[in-house]
């Protein structure tokens, strides 16, 4: 079959099942789990996977709400990566109902390619990623070896294919004073709160002195009992941010010396520890950028491939983009006013205008993959960028 027969037809395939898929997106909508609880949301999209003929296996890499879903033996391998945690209180907030859905979609439609062409294709199910980073600890474990190209769409207020997201790591700190009665014995108190105060005092002196794209920020979880106490314990959770892994390791040394520099000063004990997985920086592959690009325009929407935009947050896609040329098209469901994570876009995430267009994505997304598949000079193209950036 001609390639531009076969996008056709893989476009047809995902319109046959856009009820399905729209019943799958709203059923996650509706019962938002978080973080490593997605139990009903990954049996949901395994569920649909299976009756479309893909062999399953679920909590790979030790994760329980994990799951790898493949259809086809053969190389090239495409990937598609499926999320489905929501946010505590404000449910699919960052709209991850719509990734799951997009991600089996672009199986569906994909398997079209396969049988035509060869190769294969894995849907991984990658649980957590607002909190545990569960795409790196799956890396860490091997999931993503041997893949040739992962792709990924995530809804967003605007279109754009390619997303500069910073590497970052989740530092967890506590203090130990002494506690004493605040006004009669100050003098026998160590005050763990002033040295939390002064570790905030330390990283805003920092703060002027490291490059512009880093960021540091941190919130007080326990900040004493009452004022008539000297503060025995504090405790706090940091972020700290870098474009890449090796400007974030010098950070982390940085920041970790404000907090040491306030114990020193008052006497109290750290206690710290580094979250055990890191958000890898995005390395974006825009030759695989650009033939998505294209797919989705020829379905009606003009899209950027918008590299030089502004950095935004992290995401563990970019543990899998260090492994393999992978992208991670922003597609506009909202207008830009509405904000990812609000209450806002969770409910724009559950409209049928949101899934239309979601589901268009993993038109683009299958469509990328049949050219992968069909043209071994593509491949080796988006393979040469990934080379490229890794250096
Ligand atoms: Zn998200």
């Amino acid at each position: 079959m001609d390639i531009e027969k076969l996008k056709a037809a893989i476009a047809k395939n995902i319109d046959s099942s856009s009820q399905k898929l729209g019943e799958l997106s709203q059923k996650i909508h509706d019962n938002p789990e978080t973080a490593m609880q997605e139990h009903q949301a990954s049996g949901w999209l395994v569920e649909f996977l299976k009756e479309n003929g893909f062999k399953v296996e679920k909590g790979i890499a030790g994760l329980p709400t994990a799951f790898k879903a493949s259809y086809g033996k053969a190389k090239p391998v495409i990937a598609f990566l499926a999320e489905y945690d929501a946010l505590p209180k404000i449910g699919h907030g960052c709209g991850h109902n719509l990734i799951g859905t997009s991600a089996v979609a672009a199986g569906l439609g994909t398997k079209l390619a396969v049988d035509e062409l060869g190769g294969s294709i894995i849907v991984f199910g990658t649980p957590a990623e607002e909190v545990d980073a569960g795409k790196a600890t799956m890396a860490k474990k091997g999931a993503f070896d041997g893949l040739d190209a992962a792709m990924i769409v995530h809804p967003g207020g605007g279109n754009r294919v390619t997303l500069n997201a910073l590497a970052c790591q989740t530092l967890n700190v506590e203090f130990f004073g002494k506690a004493a009665h605040a006004a009669a014995d100050p003098e026998l108190g160590i005050n763990a709160l002033e040295a939390m105060i002064l570790s905030f005092n330390a990283i805003d002196a920092l703060r002027q002195h490291i490059r512009e794209k880093a960021r540091i920020h941190g919130i007080i979880t326990d900040g004493g009992e009452a004022a008539n106490i000297v503060p025995a314990h504090t405790a706090g959770t940091f972020i700290a941010r870098a474009q890449d892994d090796a400007y974030l390791d010098d950070l982390k040394v940085r920041v970790l010396n404000c907090f040491t520099g306030a114990a020193l000063a008052t006497g109290a004990r750290l206690e710290y520890h580094w979250a055990p997985e890191r958000y890898a920086s995005m390395l974006n592959n825009v030759t695989l950028a650009r033939l998505f690009q294209n797919n989705f325009e020829s379905l009606g929407h003009p899209i950027p491939i918008g590299e030089d935009e502004e950095w935004s947050g992290s995401t563990d896609v970019g543990n899998v983009s260090q492994l393999t040329p992978t992208i991670q098209p922003m597609v506009g469901i909202a207008s830009p006013h509405i904000l990812i994570h609000s209450t806002e876009f969770a409910e724009v995430a559950g409209t049928k205008k949101a899934l239309h267009i979601i589901l268009d994505s993993a038109k683009a997304m299958a469509m990328t993959a049949a050219e992968l598949l069909a043209n071994p000079n593509t491949l080796s193209a988006v393979r040469a960028d990934y080379e490229k950036n890794k250096k």
